[in-house]
């Protein structure tokens, strides 16, 4: 692994010349921009934690394809044990930055890719398998960090990407040459992309064979030539933009992971960077596998969130002097209740992988996506649990200049004091934290990231075995197995 720790994250990340353009602007170094750096961090600890006695073995792996030591975000994996250390690395993860640390959508974007092009290569020959491979070997010992890029525009729903006005909505190849492919399109929302080192496009729906442009794998390190970044705003941007640390929420992270809209405006791949081009009916095992890898983290990521938030709702009842009231334990008792509940779907999703003809773990789908479509429930759920225990104060707390101002400062601490002997800051900090989690964007990732709950459940019917299901009830009574429906 050459880059170590965090600090030579962020230097790697100093080196590379992307096109990233914010409000308006551009930003020229994403681990010094007061929009992206919070970001920047969160993802260094996927680096950090590797370092530290403490979590290496959850942080680090052997790599199958060299025997050498790398960084989990970096791992295939071997096992439902690897899935298993993954899902404990997220909610560490998630613990520790109260906030999106990014990195994961990268992996899910390897694990996926690798068992597809095997599996392409044993139907057409091809050798996509051998270069993803070296690429990955060359991705394991440099420790890079890859945003997976899925979400294409989509334009018009109701039509197909080969159907649209626009053939851009979806990206395509849109030209061949002998040494490889040149490709234009966007994907959206792509999580973490101003700070990784590669991006891994792959499709986003499952194609017809008339969509052979679209059924298109590929990598390219962010600043390859005409590849723009557009970072999204956030709620609280403005805050953080101005560099205030309590009203932003926490001093060091985001509350959300950082989405950009990642365009490709003829870029050139190189043969060797393409890992499918044209096989259709690959598209669907991709989306799938994807799709499942990363719901399946919703369960670990978010539960790391909400141990944060918990914590943050149940100090600042002792802060209001609530604490022992019934209510609150109850209401407490309930948050903790939703978040194992999550915590429970990620882990038996983990322990019921399976392998891939590759030798590639995948979850189990369907447990994947429940743990998914509960998300979308119970984060909500415990965020309103958070917002009640909270209080009013909540919405119309005082900004922390009013908190600092030589005049009014001292009555802003002296009103918003409750318990004796417990700085009023803290109360401020509490609110602005819980604020943070509960509004703005933080929730609108975890109902859509990883695909919106209707993803979920197209799917969950899909594999629901509802016809295992008719038998049991037939044998129960008596039914003929074959008999009319
Ligand atoms: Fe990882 Fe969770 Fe962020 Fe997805 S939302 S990248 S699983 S931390
Ligand atoms: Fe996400």
């Amino acid at each position: 692994m050459k880059i170590k720790s965090g600090a030579q994250y962020m230097e790697s990340l100093r080196r590379l010349r992307p096109v990233i353009y914010y409000k308006g602007e551009r930003i020229h170094d994403v681990t010094r921009h007061p929009a992206t750096v919070p970001h920047v961090r969160a993802a260094s600890l996927t680096y950090a934690l590797s370092t530290q006695e403490e979590y290496r073995d959850l942080a680090t792996a052997t790599s199958h394809l060299t025997g050498r030591t790398i960084n989990r975000f970096t791992h295939v994996h071997q096992s439902p044990e690897d899935l298993i250390k993954k899902i404990k690395l997220l909610r560490v993860l998630g613990q520790k930055t109260g906030s999106c640390f990014q990195r994961c959508v990268g992996l899910d974007g390897i694990n996926a890719t690798y068992s597809v092009t095997y599996e392409i290569d044993q139907k057409h020959g091809t050798d996509y398998f051998e270069r993803f491979k070296r690429w990955l070997t060359y991705i394991q010992e440099e420790n890079l960090m890859v945003a997976g890029a899925m979400t294409d525009p989509k334009g018009d729903r109701s039509k197909g990407p080969e159907e649209q006005a626009d053939p851009d909505q979806y990206v395509h190849v849109v030209e061949r040459k002998a040494d490889g492919i040149i490709v234009r399109g966007a994907k959206l929302h792509i999580t973490g992309a101003v700070n990784s080192h590669e991006i891994l496009a792959m499709p986003t729906v499952a194609l017809g064979e008339n969509a052979r442009d679209y059924a298109v794998i590929f990598a390219v390190p962010i600043d390859a030539p005409g590849v723009t970044l557009i970072f999204g705003r956030q709620a609280n941007d403005d805050r953080r933009d101005r560099g205030e640390r309590i009203d932003a929420g926490t001093p060091s992270f985001g509350a959300v992971g950082g989405e950009a809209m990642v365009i490709f405006d003829d870029v050139f791949v190189p043969a060797e960077r393409v890992f499918m081009d044209g096989q259709t009916e690959f598209s669907n095992p991709i989306v799938y596998r994807f799709a499942a890898h990363h719901r399946a983290n919703y369960g670990a990521c978010k539960t790391g969130l909400m141990d944060v938030l918990i914590g943050a709702v149940t100090y600042l009842a002792q802060v209001q002097g609530t604490a022992r009231s019934s209510h609150v334990r109850e209401k407490i008792t309930e948050m903790i209740h939703l978040c194992e509940t999550l915590y429970s779907s990620s882990v038996a999703c983990s322990v019921e992988g399976w392998p891939t003809p590759s030798g590639a773990y995948m979850v189990d789908t369907m447990l994947a996506n429940v743990c998914k479509q509960n998300v979308t429930r119970f984060h909500f759920e415990v965020a309103r649990l958070a917002v009640d225990l909270a209080g009013g104060l909540l919405a119309t707390l005082p900004s922390e200049h009013d908190l600092h101002h030589q005049e009014v400062g001292p009555l802003v601490r002296k009103y918003v004091r409750a318990v004796e002997g417990i700085p009023p800051e803290h109360r401020v900090k509490l609110m602005r934290l819980i604020e943070a989690m509960t509004g703005g964007t933080a929730l609108v990732e975890s109902m859509h990231g990883a695909g919106s709950p209707q993803a979920q459940r197209i799917m969950i019917f899909r594999e629901g075995k509802l016809e295992e299901k008719i038998r049991l009830a037939k044998a129960l009574l008596r039914i003929p197995r074959d008999g009319p429906p």
